[in-house]
């Protein structure tokens, strides 16, 4: 049949989560054929999560993973590391080997025709990601069908220089390699992977008609600075003044 596609993301309490997972999760449910893996940063599973998984009626996990101490005092912190490198410890396990893994952050826009995209991918696919850094987007250079370099406001000296969003792997792919990790290196997470999955700029599946289109977007959201919004509302469903 039809891939699964398992949906990383990564999440951690702040008053936008439920607001972010609610918005994110009801598009999912348009997809067929996903299995979302939501991850928190987090010691415990937050019920309002929980409960937003069971009325949704996907098929999910729902981890929790906290961030180690020692990364939290860095300057610029490795932001979802821990609880994504779970889900991948979860994909490892217990994935199908016809499936496909994607990495979503929960505050990122998508459109559900990407998911058809990455659905056949056999190592690593890849496509444009839409404002993000100083040159509002991030995609492969592509030359006959190939990708020949990449277009990103931040080259850092990555090999890959491509946001989270940007790219699918095939779960079999993933199974075979044996050394996958997520380093805790603030925006050398995405290249670190993908050098763990010891692969070829060559073997890049190119998607999204050559990269030219974009699906997916970096948005983010603004800090809402309401002191009321600093209580904490996760273990309601809903705000309930
Ligand atoms: N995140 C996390 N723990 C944190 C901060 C962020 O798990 O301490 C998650 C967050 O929910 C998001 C992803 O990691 O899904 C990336 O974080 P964020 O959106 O803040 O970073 P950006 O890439 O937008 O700068
Ligand atoms: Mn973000």
């Amino acid at each position: 049949g039809m891939p699964i596609i398992y949906v990383v993301t990564p999440t951690y309490r702040r008053p936008e989560m439920i607001a972010e997972l609610t918005r994110l999760g009801q598009t999912l449910t348009m997809v067929q054929r996903v299995h979302w893996i939501v991850a928190e940063d987090s010691s415990t599973c937050t019920s309002a999560i929980t409960n937003l998984l069971q009325r949704l009626g996907l098929p999910y996990t729902h981890l929790a993973t906290p961030m180690p101490d020692i990364y939290r005092k860095e300057r610029y912190v490795p932001r979802g590391v821990s609880n994504r490198r779970a889900a991948l410890a979860w994909v490892k396990e217990n994935g199908d080997d016809n499936g496909v893994l994607f990495f979503l952050d929960d505050d990122n826009a998508i459109d559900i025709r990407l998911f058809d995209e990455m659905r056949s991918t056999d190592k690593v696919s890849m496509w444009p990601v839409g404002l993000i850094g100083d040159y509002t987007v991030s995609s492969p250079v592509v030359n006959d069908g190939k990708v020949v370099g990449f277009y990103d406001g931040w080259p850092a000296g990555r090999k890959f220089q491509v946001d989270m969003a940007g790219f699918a792997v095939g779960v079999a792919y993933l199974k075979k390699q044996k050394k996958v990790t997520m380093p805790y290196i603030a925006g050398h997470e995405e290249d670190g992977f993908l050098k763990s999955l010891n692969l070829s700029v060559k073997d890049i599946e190119v998607r999204a008609d050559g990269c030219t289109t974009i699906l997916v977007w970096h948005t983010r959201t603004a800090k809402n600075p309401s002191r009321l919004l600093k209580l904490d509302h996760h273990q309601n469903d809903n705000i309930k003044l």
